[in-house]
This record gives structure tokens, sequence and C-alpha cells, in this order.
């Protein structure tokens, strides 16, 4: 592990951080705005670092923001690092950079993981901008542009992937020096992000490829896969093993002898959208594979087919490392309270073919903005049956009266400032689904652990702050009635979130704040 060269001058400055006063109040040390000044505590005493919790309450309620921000636990990263030593000891971990690109996430990362995923000219730049040493990087890109290779080559990067037969004389006329690893394609059907339609070589195909990489000149030196994203079988990754060892053996008919394994990335990072009995979570994000699960079938598949120590085992770990590190807070900005009849709403909802979706937006499905039968291309109330509350105050006698059971009568669409476009975008390149929770009702902390709100929950939809449409970050989510300024919030949201998200509309990335609640290992 102690490989990645860490640039000590780097981590000493980041030591040099400004206290914050309110901060200080509360117990707390530090912390910034993200990516524009990091000043987070390399490594953390882990003891006076505040809570996320805590964070989130004295930024959203005690300092007065009003923009959407992030709360990243580092001390989240270095327990999911802890955890993948204790349950795939022989595995080292390779962070695909693409999936958190937070410059603290990736100081957090350079002296635990052994080395760094890249897929690009970029990602190849940061790594070793932040001292790591190019023979620590894999460029697992199994389609790689010339120039990008190039750029590799120039800096010493050499390990890296391919499936096809062109990439392999491509990479040989720009790299003949390179380090190959054959990327094989392994069984994604129960993952819920599929790679195989655009990587990985047929098993059929594998040893012609070996043997034009023979005829090339070329260096293979080992296997890699991908099992795919949100992987809810943890035999896929028994089968990938397999495949790889008859590769192995396909590679020795032809005299290499292959040392690498690269079990690759997909295992899960999400800990709580995963169990059942959270009450705070109305509906499931994914199945409920656990990391444990798969790394134990992994880690059999490993120990029976590759005994031999000389192969050294990698995997391009991403959301696992990362998800369940960064908190978002957003602010309702704007809500529309909306009021249907019970009676008529139920055809009507029926007719329009959505009736999970109680408000003006029926037949919406979050990714595209479709029109159902009842026509509402205008986006008005779909036939008339759907009325917006009009005054405040009949609204507050009515949930004064106590719960509402669910889907009756009343709802709240919110409206907040981060969105699909924003952060929420892994709700459509991710699969992922977002489950709000409530950091402020009505201007005064809401604590779910002590059950403390008493009013009235309502089927309420969240969205995002764009003109689109389809801009929704929830269909269909139990909340109680909130004001405009209260204060929704979003657990995991480290994975291919921010690294992904965009300007769009005008509206700005969340800031980032940095806590740590965890000691190096
Ligand atoms: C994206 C990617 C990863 C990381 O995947 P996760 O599901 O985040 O673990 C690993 N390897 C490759 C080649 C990738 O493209």
């Amino acid at each position: 592990m102690a490989e990645v060269q860490v640039d000590t001058h780097l981590r000493r400055s980041s030591l040099d951080l400004s206290m914050s006063d309110e901060l200080s109040s509360c117990g707390a040390v530090l912390l910034g705005p993200g990516p524009l000044s990091p000043r987070v505590l390399h490594p953390p005493p882990t003891d006076s670092l505040p809570s996320v919790r805590t964070l989130l309450e004295h930024k959203a309620l005690h300092e007065g923001l009003e923009d959407a921000f992030f709360v990243a636990d580092l001390g989240a990263v270095i327990r999911q690092h802890k955890k993948w030593q204790r349950c795939l000891p022989r595995v080292e971990p390779f962070y695909a950079v693409k999936c958190n690109t937070d410059p603290e996430v990736l100081r957090t990362l350079l002296p635990l993981c052994a080395g760094f995923d890249c897929a690009s000219k970029g990602e190849i730049e940061t790594m070793l901008g932040m001292g790591v040493s190019p023979s620590n990087i894999i460029y697992a890109n199994p389609c790689k542009s010339p120039e990008h290779i190039r750029y590799a080559r120039d800096h010493g990067v050499h390990l890296m992937t391919f499936d096809n037969a062109d990439e392999l004389a491509k990479v040989k006329a720009i790299n003949p020096q390179a380090k190959m690893v054959l990327r094989i394609l392994t069984d994604d059907s129960k993952s819920v992000c599929r790679f195989g339609t655009k990587f990985g070589a047929h098993l059929p195909a594998t040893y012609p490829l070996l043997q034009t990489a023979r005829h090339l000149g070329l260096d293979v030196v080992g296997v890699s896969f991908h099992v795919g994203s949100g992987c809810q079988d943890p035999m896929a990754f028994d089968d990938a093993v397999r495949r790889a060892k008859k590769v192995f053996e396909e590679g020795a008919r032809l005299g290499y002898r292959f040392s690498l394994l690269d079990v690759g990335g997909g295992f899960p990072g999400s800990e709580k959208r995963h169990s059942a009995d959270d009450p705070d979570i109305h509906g499931k994000a994914e199945g409920s594979v656990t990391f444990e699960a798969i790394a134990a079938v992994l880690g059999r598949a490993i120990y029976t087919h590759f005994p031999d120590p000389a192969v050294r085992v990698i995997a391009e770990p991403g959301r696992y490392y990362v998800a369940p590190a960064f908190t978002l807070a957003t602010t309702i900005t704007s809500r529309r309270a909306v009021y249907h009849p019970a009676v008529a709403a139920g055809d009507s909802l029926n007719a329009a073919n959505d009736s999970t979706l109680p408000q003006r937006a029926v037949s919406m499905d979050c990714g595209s903005a479709e029109v159902g039968e009842g026509g509402r291309a205008d986006g008005g109330k779909p036939g008339g049956v759907l009325i917006e509350e009009s005054g405040a105050e009949g609204l507050r006698q009515e949930t004064a009266q106590g719960t509402l059971s669910a889907g009756e009568d009343k709802s709240f669409m919110y409206y907040v400032n981060d969105g699909v476009y924003g952060s929420f975008n892994c709700l459509l390149f991710d699969h992922a689904q977002a489950f709000p929770k409530v950091l402020s009702a009505k201007a005064r902390p809401v604590r779910h652990k002590e059950s403390a709100w008493v009013g009235a929950w309502y089927e309420c939809s969240v969205w995002g702050p764009t003109c689109d449409s389809m801009d929704c970050i929830s269909k269909k989510t139990l909340l109680p009635e909130m004001m405009i300024g209260d204060w929704l919030y979003f657990e995991e949201m480290g994975a291919y979130t921010l690294s992904a998200a965009s300007r769009f509309n005008g509206f700005e990335l969340s800031h980032v704040f940095y806590t740590n609640t965890e000691a190096l290992p």
C-alpha cells in the first residue's frame, strides 16, 4: 500500500486551517467550501470534529446558508477502507477516480489505496499531480484516444486495458512498452448499470485476441472484468473469476505468464438504503446485497481459482468508497400545495395511467416528460381534477387536524435548490433513487430518531430547480408540511453525483463542507 507517493508539502499545508467562530461555538472545528479552498485535517484529530448531523444543522439552521450544500465525512471513506481490508485482504483497491473527484476525497484515499483507476488524460493528470506514482495507475478504459495514450506513455503510465484487436494495433503503434490487461465480458444481467453492452471481450474472442497481441509482440499481463454497477448477485463475481481463470489458461498456452487479476468495481457502497427496517426509507434503492456478501463470494473464488500468491489481485472500487461519505442538504425554495377531491381523483388518475403521483404531474415519469391521456402539454391541471390550494390559510387549518393518511386529499410539491441536472444526475445516469429526509420543518429541526414530528405527513413530490419538467427528485415520498426556507437532506450522495453535475440553467454546483469522524488505520 505504501507505494503511493504522497506530497507531504500538500498535506502539511492542509493542516493550516482557519477556525470558524460559529463552529467553535458548537464544539466543532473547521471547514470551508470544498473544491475552492480545501482546508481539512489530514490526518484528522478524530474526536474534535463534528458529526455530519451537527454540521448539517449548524450550516443550515444556525449559519443561515441558503444554497444547497454537501457535508462530506472523510471518515466514512476511511471506514469503508478498513472494511475492505477486513473483508478482502488479498485484493488491492485502485479507486475509480470518476466516481467522485473531490480533492479532499482523493487526498484521503492517497495513503489508503494501492492505486487509482483512471479513464482519461485528465484523470491521470489529476492523480499524477497529487503525487501518485505512474506505476500505481491503471488506465482502465478499453477504448482510449490516441492522444491520451501518448500522454499516458509520456508520463510513465503503461498499465492499460483493452478488449478488441484495433485497440491492440493502436497501442502497439503508440506505446509498444504497454502492459496490457484484457477486459473480458461477464454476466452483468443482475446489475443495475450494465457495462457489457459497451465493453468487454466475449469469451470466444479472447484467444484470438491474445494471439493478435502475441503477434504484435505486446505484453499482456492479466485479465480484468467489471460485473456492472449495482450488482445484485454475488455469484456474478464467482462466475467472472472462473472466466478470468480460463483466459489465464489461454494466455499460458500462448506463452504468456499473467500476473494480474483485476476484479473491477461494482461493489455496493450504500449501507442504509439497503436496510428495509429503516423507518426513514419509504422504498428501496437497489436490492439488499451487502458488500460483505460479495466479498465472501469473491474472496472464496479468488482463493479457489487463483491460489498462487504470485498473481496480484486488484480491484477498481468507485461507489464503495464514496457513496456513504456525502450528505446533501437542500432548501425548499418554493412549494405548491395541491388539493384533490378524493373520489373524482381516483378515476382520472387511473385514466392518466399513473396513480402513484398524486399531483398535477400525474402521468410524468421521471426521465420522460410524456403527457398522459389527461393531456396536459401546458403543464396545467389534468382534466381539472387536481385543484391547487389557493391560500395558505385554509391549508394551515386542515393540517392542524393531525395525521392525514397517505394519498388522501392533499399533497405538496416541494422545489429545492439542487436537482437532476446537478447532484441528482445519479438518478438518470446511475439509476439511483433519492430518499429525502427532513432536516427542518417550519423552521425547527426535525430529528427522525425521536419521531418528534407530531404533525401530518403527506404524499409529496420533490423537484429540482431547473425549468425542465423531468427535473424530479422524488415522485412520491412522505413528508410533513414544510415551509419555504426549510431543509431536506439526502444521505449517501457521494457516488456519481458532483462528478457529473452540470450548471444547466445557470444553477451552481453545491458546495462541500468537510468533517472527519474516523481515525486513519
Ligand atoms: C466506473 C468504473 C469502475 C467503478 O465502478 P463502481 O460501480 O463505482 O465501483 C471501475 N472500473 C471501471 C473500468 C469503471 O468504468
